[in-house]
């Protein structure tokens, strides 16, 4: 099979995020099965969704470990020329949903794969697929415990996202966070008799702009990073049942998006500081009162650590002297650089296609 019907295949599989994988997962698995490959499943909860990780060859440090998500996003209200879910090749270009991002960069894995003999490798590769991408990186982290638990640490990790093959050496992170406020309901006619959970989900908001505001003081030293600085945005406010009730129940959905300069961990800090200095004022008024954020994603930045070792072997690879690129969307990256593995980003097709209608990716 070469990767044009590999990738046909993978874009068979309708995997949105919102839906199971595991059928094409059991197909990757298929595909790969034989001696000297080692499969390992990491599920989510519900156990309708799991992580790939391939082993072949020894189990040995040293190993490259080549990275996909298995997850697209989805094609609901987009206006597609020929079924999303249809490979199909018009003037020297594949279109479908999730060519570009990122099952193409999958069906070149997986052709390559197929071939390589795991009894003559010295050192073990790995096709780690992972899913809920595009849901903030809520799958992978799974795939890399269990990686860390289970199996030699990689000397290289390659992030195949789209970056038309140019080496893709920073990002930023993404944490999507939920805060949760409890007041005390009470009539309206006496709002002092109960705790209002939205005016102190306001205050807790104006808070985070001010923060917001003075963590933009610091911009990235990298080009390519847009907007240059460390931003907020408050998706989602729920609270409330109706005008003459008090409410004791507001939930805010936010995310912060830190350069790779920004030490993200006291951004955190900084926030449950914020949280716990409203919290003692809301208790004072009433005892049973909170307010507490938990984070939902965290997918930390990719940080440039010049002349690693996955940089190296992608330079030796493409035989390219090309400068490292500060990479304008977040990925799975930051998560293996964190667990100790140096990490690039570098695959086909650009993320001007991704997440569009009509998504392609150049044959050639
Ligand atoms: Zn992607």
């Amino acid at each position: 099979m070469d990767a044009v019907t590999i990738l046909a295949k993978l874009v068979s599989f309708d995997t949105t995020s919102s839906r199971s994988n595991l059928a094409l997962v059991e197909w990757v698995a298929n595909c790969l099965d034989r001696h000297g490959c080692c499969i390992r499943l990491t599920y989510d909860d519900a156990r309708t969704k799991a992580n790939l990780l391939a082993m072949l060859g020894p189990s040995r440090e040293g190993g490259i470990l080549l990275s996909g998500h298995s997850d697209v996003v989805p094609v609901n209200g987009q206006a597609w020329l020929s079924d999303p879910f249809a490979l199909s090749e018009r003037n020297g270009r594949l279109y479908g949903r999730g060519v570009a991002d990122m099952k193409g960069f999958v069906a070149c894995c997986l052709e390559q794969l197929r071939n390589v003999a795991c009894g003559d490798l010295e050192h073990p590769i790995y096709l780690a697929l992972s899913y809920d991408e595009e849901l903030g990186c809520i799958g992978v982290p799974r795939l890399i415990a269990d990686l860390l638990a289970n199996c030699p640490i990689a000397a290289a990790a390659i992030v195949g996202e789209p970056t038309q093959m140019r080496i893709g050496q920073a990002h930023k992170g993404t944490f999507v966070m939920r805060t949760r406020l409890f007041g005390r309901e009470a009539h309206s006619s006496d709002p002092s008799a109960g705790l209002s959970a939205i005016e102190f989900a306001a205050r807790f908001v104006q808070r985070l702009c001010d923060y917001a505001s003075e963590l933009s003081l610091t911009k990235t030293a990298l080009s390519c990073l847009e907007p240059a600085v460390t931003t907020f945005n408050i998706g989602q406010i729920e609270g409330g049942t109706a005008l003459n009730i008090v409410p004791a129940r507001c939930i805010i959905t936010w995310e912060f998006r830190p350069i790779p300069e920004v030490d993200h961990q006291a951004i955190q800090e900084r926030v449950d500081a914020l949280g716990a200095e409203l919290r003692r004022c809301m208790q004072q008024r009433v005892p049973e009162a909170d307010i507490q954020t938990e984070i939902i994603a965290a997918a930390p930045p990719l940080r440039w650590q010049p002349a690693n070792t996955a940089e190296a072997l992608v330079r030796e690879l493409a035989g390219t002297d090309a400068e490292g690129i500060a990479l304008s969307f977040g990925s799975e990256a930051g998560l293996f650089q964190t667990a100790g593995i140096p990490t690039v980003v570098c695959g086909p097709g650009s993320i001007d296609q991704a997440h569009k209608p009509n998504e392609w990716l150049a044959i050639d």
